[in-house]
């Protein structure tokens, strides 16, 4: 498996590592700071320095078995060998925008109280569907974003073991990454006096550092399903 470095250290933009395996999946490293598309977060793109001025792009990660990460190369470069030392640098202003755009979407579900059933997480926008059947107020929602943002809430990250989860339930919302079971604890992400729930993706550090947020689009999915597209506004 892949030591998955982003989780600990998701403001890390690169690492040494090996190459264990390249295949037509992916350049499988022993660990990596790039973080595998997931619970509805875009898998990173980024960079792949290796020996002799050499590099290779990579367009997405994906994860693969048993806690592989899979660095995915875009299409027409020479691969490199197994054993390779390489750098893996990770295209930083796009994943910014994840963690910016995750965090948001962790507001959102702290404002509208009702569970969600989808999200997507990329580098142009968030999208989250709620299951519920009111309307939702576009000026409310941005003015609450708003705020949040300005209050500058702290954000950290919490384990606590699989019995402690099992008795909370609601802690897991299904827009979160789904945090890994099995080993014992559970990672739990808290924006201090705002949400807390289990998610495996990358945040900010402060709901600050989100920036201006505008919501773009409020869609009638279904007659129990409304979705929210948030943007930034600069
Ligand atoms: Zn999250």
């Amino acid at each position: 498996m892949t030591e998955p470095l982003f989780r600990d250290a998701p403001y890390e933009r690169e690492n040494e590592a090996r190459i264990q395996r390249v295949d037509e999946r992916g350049i499988l490293l022993d660990r990596s700071v790039f973080y595998p598309r997931g619970g509805g977060q875009a898998g990173d793109a980024g960079r792949l320095e290796l020996a002799g001025a050499r590099s290779i792009e990579i367009a997405d990660t994906v994860k693969g078995e048993g806690g592989d990460i899979l660095h995915v190369p875009a299409p027409g470069q020479a691969l490199p060998a197994v054993g390779e030392p390489v750098v893996a640098r990770i295209d930083w202003d796009r994943r910014h925008r994840h963690m910016r755009f995750h965090t948001a979407t962790h507001l959102l579900c702290a404002i509208v109280p009702h569970p969600t059933n989808g999200c997507s997480i990329t580098s142009g926008y968030a999208r989250l569907d709620f299951d519920m059947v009111e309307p939702l107020d576009k000026a409310h929602l941005e003015a609450e974003l708003a705020r949040l943002v300005a209050e500058a809430h702290e954000i950290r990250t919490v384990w606590i073991t699989d019995e402690e989860l099992d008795a909370k339930p609601e802690l897991v919302r299904t827009m979160s990454v789904a945090p890994p079971r099995g080993v014992g604890r559970v990672r739990l992400l808290e924006i201090d006096g705002v949400d807390l729930q289990a998610c495996g993706g990358t945040h900010v550090a402060n709901t600050r550092e989100i920036g201006a947020i505008k919501v773009v689009k409020i869609e009638k999915k279904s007659a129990r399903s409304r979705r929210v597209v948030l943007e930034f506004s600069a």
